[in-house]
């Protein structure tokens, strides 16, 4: 069986013999970019070479890009543990031309990675070009002899790229694999017609051509480039015969530690599974996060953190773990990406300390806080109605920390909506009564959280402003 580490390995050593400088990943806080919460694509740290901002010594690069897909244009957190295929943190490989090569080398060079190099069966793979793309039909048959029929037309939602609402964009072309009838979600399953994962979606060949200003705004780049970018954890899966990428060497692990944990065996129960997904899913991102520097807090990216933390440790709640555990998981992340990324290894200690002083924090509150849900959902029913008011959902996030998605997670389980719009309304009350009580000077973040990592003990991993630049947009 050839490994996610092989898959990763074989993967930039094609590019590099392809004459690409291999690049290593950038943090997953965006340098200097205001417009994303965290690095979304492997495109990311190259925006301002695509734009003609900046100049690097090479003009095709292959990278291995962690990514994290949580809140902004791109946001899986709620697919996860839901399909088979999306992760909030993931890996993506990708291959990038700045003004060098376009469309006909790109998908030269992805056919052959996939079929000499993987050899993935040619009869299965499918491809899909943006609406009137002809030229890209046309170099798919010449170049990879891939019939017309296995070849579709899709529009802007599936087939035009953008890395968020402005920044390089263009017209896409993606090669799917077909996982089997009997991953069929029924007869109106197809490409570009449903959402399952039969039809899975493995590589992205993004020609950028332009660059988004403004909403309706769009200009042409300086020189057309390429940006691909391909999820390790899908090839992964597909490369070793599993359906699933949580059944992968990436995830198995981690599956296993979690499961040893609570006591329980992963494929017996469909809610533990889920639990066991979602959990493992999550610390990945957390480890990645805190190793890129975030910590959990009230705000921006470190609310993302936060978040992640308390839903997972709740889904081990629910498999009937009472005590921190989810630290006891994250080495085992280590074990698995620490051959990739060394800063997961050098950050273990810490991270597994920041890990547990949170899960330790909310799981005083937790049983409280669930208490009060199942109140609130026993007068909600005795009123007859099936929705949580704003009021209730926000005074369980201000007094017990629970955030909305949990509450949506324990309430939409039992047929119980939340008030979404009244929450958001509590909350910009609540932003505003704070707002006018403060009398500071503006520096309230960067001061309160310099202060709170000294307080914890913290100052040893204090790495500068760059730590604490996160905490400057809300989700
Ligand atoms: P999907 O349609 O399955 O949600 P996407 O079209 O949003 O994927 P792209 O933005 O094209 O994905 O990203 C390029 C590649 O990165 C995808 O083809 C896929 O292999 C991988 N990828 C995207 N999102 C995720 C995710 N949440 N988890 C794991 N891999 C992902
Ligand atoms: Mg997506
Ligand atoms: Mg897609
Ligand atoms: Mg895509």
């Amino acid at each position: 069986m050839i490994t996610a580490t092989q898959i990763r390995r074989a993967f930039l050593d094609y590019f590099v013999a392809n004459g690409h400088a291999e690049v290593a990943s950038s943090s997953l806080v965006p340098r200097e970019d205001p417009s994303l919460l965290f690095t979304n694509a492997g495109m990311v740290q190259f925006k301002k070479v695509f734009l003609g901002q900046d100049k690097r010594d090479y003009s095709r690069a292959a990278t291995s890009q962690k990514c994290l897909r949580v809140g902004g244009k791109h946001n899986d957190l709620e697919n996860v543990g839901r399909t088979a295929r999306h992760h909030t943190f993931f890996e993506m490989l990708g291959n990038f031309s700045f003004g060098d090569y376009f469309k006909e080398e790109a998908i030269r060079l992805a056919w052959g990675f996939l079929t000499d190099e993987l050899k993935l069966p040619k009869e299965k793979l499918y491809a899909t070009v943006f609406r009137d793309d002809d030229e890209a039909i046309g170099l798919w048959k010449k170049i990879a002899g891939v019939p017309a029929e296995r070849i579709f037309r899709l529009g802007e939602k599936d087939n035009f790229w953008s890395m968020g609402d402005t920044g390089p964009c263009g017209p896409c072309s993606e090669i799917l694999i077909d996982q089997g009838e009997h991953m069929s979600c029924g007869p109106n399953c197809g490409i570009g017609q449903c959402d399952c994962d039969r039809f899975l979606e493995i590589w992205n060949l993004v020609f950028m051509q332009y660059d988004q200003i403004a909403p309706g705004n769009r200009v042409s780049l300086p020189r057309p480039s390429i940006d691909t970018g391909m999820g390790l954890e899908r090839v992964s899966g597909v490369c070793q015969g599993v359906y699933s990428n949580f059944d992968s060497d990436l995830f198995s692990p981690i599956i296993a530690a979690t499961a040893d944990l609570a006591g329980v065996k992963y494929k017996t129960d469909e809610d533990t599974d889920t639990a066991l997904r979602v959990i493992a899913d999550h610390c990945r991102s957390m480890v990645f996060l805190v190793a890129d520097s975030i910590l959990p807090s009230n705000e921006g990216r470190g609310y993302v953190l936060r978040r992640l933390i308390r839903r997972a440790f709740r889904f081990g709640r629910l498999m009937g773990l009472k005590d921190p555990f989810l630290h006891r998981v994250c080495p085992t992340v280590v074990d698995v990406m620490g051959v990739q990324y060394p800063e997961v290894v050098e950050g273990m200690d810490f991270m597994t300390r920041v890990v547990r002083e949170e899960e330790e924090r909310f799981s005083d509150t937790l049983d409280k806080g669930l208490d009060i849900l199942e109140q609130e959902m026993a007068a909600a029913r005795a009123a007859n109605s099936s929705v949580i008011s704003g009021e209730a959902a926000f005074k369980l996030y201000d007094t017990y920390g629970f955030p909305l998605d949990i509450i949506t997670d324990v309430a939409g389980k039992q047929g119980f909506s939340v008030d979404e719009e009244g929450y958001k309304a509590c909350m910009g009350e609540q932003k505003a009564r704070a707002k006018k009580a403060w009398k500071g000077s503006g520096e309230t973040d960067l001061a309160g959280q310099f202060k709170k990592l000294l307080e914890t003990g913290l100052k040893s991993r204090f790495t500068g402003y760059e730590a604490l630049s996160g905490e400057s947009r809300v989700v």
